[in-house]
């Protein structure tokens, strides 16, 4: 009955938008999956589009409820974000995948980066930096392999924060992904201003591209990014034809079904072997 819980997350997330007595009670259940550790964290796979290989993965949040299942981040990340306790989640998934990412430093995959998504409560408290020293202390891998997502909107909202704010994250030698990338409305100016590395396109954009037709806003956005030397991952890849696409205009990296979905620790390993052998 462990992974029956689609349905049920479903009705859990239909019934929170008009009961608040469900609310309360999703609340109460997110503070003790924090105490009890249900949170896990789910891999998935980055293909370098120049290499053909998988050197990164990122981390996705998964809930395992003991009586409703699995439930997805889009059923309990939206409470998590309103009631705060995304950043307690948050840096519970931090710690797991710097932990995971040390490992399988040790196990000859070859040179594996990870990427954690960092919530807009996490950017306005003022312990990220500790929090991200800590993980990186306590796990012993290298900065350089850890990336932190943010989003554009998170960021906006006050230019010299986080300008400021970034280049101190940045001074512990982690990079940093603009996730989300075309939703907001960044200028070019502004880009120009902050300290990343990595663009990353809304799926949305690259979903335009499914049957392999261009899309305006894709080659405007690796434009862009050639320009100001970023690296671009395409999120939502679904298809080959999006995929030899995005290859064709020099997309650095490709996220999605296609590739694979978020899996478990033992899987994605298999799929890393399997895909970067020989
Ligand atoms: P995101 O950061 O934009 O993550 C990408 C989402 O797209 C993931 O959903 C992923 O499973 C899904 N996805 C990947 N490939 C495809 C594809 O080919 N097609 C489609 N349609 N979807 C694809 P997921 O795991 O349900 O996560 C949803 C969102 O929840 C994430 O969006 C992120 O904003 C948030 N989230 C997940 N884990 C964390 C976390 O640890 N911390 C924070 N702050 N947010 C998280
Ligand atoms: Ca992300
Ligand atoms: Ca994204
Ligand atoms: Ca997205």
């Amino acid at each position: 009955a462990r992974y029956q819980g689609g349905n049920n997350a479903q009705f859990f997330h239909q019934r929170l938008a008009t009961q608040p007595v469900a609310r309360m009670q999703m609340e109460k259940a997110m503070r003790s999956a924090i105490t009890q550790n249900e949170f896990s964290v789910n891999y998935q796979p980055k293909l370098n589009l120049r290499t053909g290989r998988i050197d990164s993965v990122e981390a996705l949040a998964r809930w395992i409820h003991p009586e409703n299942g699995l439930i997805d981040p889009q059923d309990f990340i939206p409470l998590a974000e309103e009631t705060g306790l995304i950043a307690a989640i948050g840096e519970q998934v931090l710690n797991k995948a710097c932990l995971d990412a040390a490992e399988w430093r040790e196990q000859n995959l070859g040179e594996i980066s990870i990427s954690v998504n960092i919530s807009g409560h996490q950017v306005r408290r003022d312990d990220l930096y500790d929090v991200v020293h800590n993980a990186l202390c306590q796990s012993g891998l290298p900065a350089v392999y850890l990336e932190l997502e943010l989003t554009e909107s998170m960021l906006m909202e006050d230019i010299h924060h986080a300008q400021e704010f970034l280049n101190r994250l940045r001074s512990l030698g982690v990079r940093l992904a603009l996730d989300d990338f075309g939703t907001g409305y960044s200028s070019l100016s502004y880009l120009k201003r902050l300290p990343i590395d990595t663009l990353k396109i809304d799926k949305s954009f690259v979903a335009e591209a499914r049957q392999g037709a261009p899309s305006p806003i894709v080659e405007a956005i690796l434009a862009m990014a050639d320009s100001l030397k970023l690296k671009v991952v395409a999120e939502g890849v679904e298809t080959k034809e999006q995929l030899s696409y995005l290859e064709r205009l020099g997309c650095d990296y490709a996220q999605g079904y296609l590739i694979s979905h978020a899996l478990p620790t033992a899987e994605v390993l298999t799929l890393i072997r399997h895909t970067n052998l020989d």
